[in-house]
């Protein structure tokens, strides 16, 4: 048997680790390799064995880079190739890139937006701020090319997710520009994240900051919320989802789960910031055999091990990102105290918007599948389930009797 553990359902291909952007915080290698045909081919193959997806119907294909719109026809011909191997298969394939948008116009946007292929977007709020980190490889600010074409693509397509990357020196300007981002540039979501290579912990100053921006972006959302709007910050909105299913995250994401990736020479990872890494490599496509050992040091990760981790209300953490703690300490249970820091102030943001909120029903109706998903996932007891309906009998009877005794004044 090829994989040992539970089906793979959701795949990252780092088609090119080229890029025609510099970003100064980038953790793409800087002798980029680039994948090909063959490689993208056997990968599909590869994903659509049964001995790898199992009974997963529904596999998830997000290319990756360096810039994936860099290698657009071999894209354009692997996306193809999955699409035929699921009308032969039965089982369906969806797409999705994370671009700097640089290279979304034209007769690429066209076809992304023909093709129904999701999209994670890069930019990091104003253009000043923007411009300061990611750069094209002359140097000069790609904030220009990068919305040029956004108006067209988040008209097509409004659940864009913007992915704003902060740094220390950016993070006095944080509220301005996920505020920016939203009303300006009009996104509906933003996944905002710190940027950690190279790894800078960060100062007692620097948090202090960070919990006033944080704040004013809790503030802001309660602000939305009451409007009528969604929930755009996602760590408001997991930790929201987290309060609401009452248990902690073991681990902070898929990777080795139900999700792997597979790296420009067809070689099988944990998750896509694992490529560059030859010692997590699990095997490769041509295989097909993944070292089941090996990826459960990440499918198995339990942040409970650590006992500060075992100690934290943080719902919605796991034990931070695997990888940026193995780029830290070369190890991937071991966190950094200031990532704890920006965790713990996210979430009390959750928990302060939840608070305000949790009597709105229209609000709260956004969270209603991950409430239903939960509960039937969720380890109820028989002995519980008999307490429900002997609740809902007493309810019943009473309604009952007060039926008859309504009949008997009569
Ligand atoms: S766009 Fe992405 S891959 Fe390219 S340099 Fe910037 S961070 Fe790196
Ligand atoms: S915030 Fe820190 S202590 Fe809490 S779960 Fe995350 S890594 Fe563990
Ligand atoms: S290890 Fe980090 S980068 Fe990889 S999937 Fe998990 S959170 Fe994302």
């Amino acid at each position: 048997m090829k994989n040992n553990g539970i089906g793979i359902s959701t795949f990252t291909w780092i088609i090119t680790e080229d890029c025609n952007c510099r970003c100064k915080y980038c953790f793409v290698d800087k002798n980029p390799k680039k994948s090909n045909i063959k490689v993208g081919k056997a990968m599909i193959d590869w994903m659509f064995d049964p001995e790898i997806s199992k009974d997963d119907k529904d596999l998830q294909l997000t290319f990756f880079g360096g810039e994936p719109l860099t290698e657009f026809d071999l894209l354009k011909e692997i996306a193809i190739y999955g699409r035929e191997k699921s009308k032969k298969t039965g089982k369906n394939i969806s797409y999705s890139i994370t671009t700097n948008g640089t290279l979304l116009s034209g007769e690429r946007l066209d076809w992304i937006l023909n093709n129904d292929i999701g999209i994670l977007f890069s930019i990091d709020g104003k253009k000043e701020f923007h411009d300061k980190y990611r750069v094209f490889a002359d140097g000069k600010g790609s904030y220009d090319r990068a919305v040029e074409d956004l108006d067209k693509l988040l008209q097509a397509k409004p659940q864009v997710v913007a992915r704003m990357t902060y740094a220390p020196d950016t993070i006095p300007y944080l509220f301005e520009n996920y505020k920016f981002l939203l009303e300006d540039l009009h996104f509906q979501s933003c996944a905002p994240t710190f940027a950690t290579d190279p790894y800078t912990e960060l100062n007692e100053d620097e948090i202090k900051e960070l919990d006033k921006q944080f704040k004013l972006i809790g503030d802001y959302e309660i602000n939305r919320a009451k409007q009528g709007k969604k929930i755009a910050f996602n760590y408001i909105y997991k930790g929201i989802r987290q309060i609401l299913v009452n248990k902690k995250l073991p681990s902070p994401c898929g990777a080795g789960k139900k999700y792997l990736a597979i790296g420009t020479e067809g070689g099988i990872f944990p998750c896509h910031r694992f490529t560059s890494w030859p010692e997590w490599e699990l095997g490769n496509i041509y295989s097909g055999y993944i070292n089941q050992e090996l990826r459960d040091k990440c499918g198995k990760f339990n942040c409970e091990i650590n006992e500060d981790c075992k100690k934290c209300q943080v719902l919605f953490c796991g034990g931070q990102c695997l990888a940026s703690n193995y780029v830290n300490y070369k190890d991937i249970t071991k966190h950094s105290q200031s990532n704890c820091a920006v965790a713990s102030l996210q979430f009390q943001v959750a928990k302060r918007v939840y608070e305000e909120m949790k009597n709105d029903e229209q609000f709260m109706g956004q969270f209603r599948k991950f409430q239903k998903k939960d509960f039937k996932k969720s380890e109820i007891t028989l002995g519980e389930i008999k307490k429900m309906l002997e609740e809902q009998n007493i309810i019943l009877k009473n309604i009952a009797k007060v039926i008859l005794d309504l009949a008997e004044d009569k």
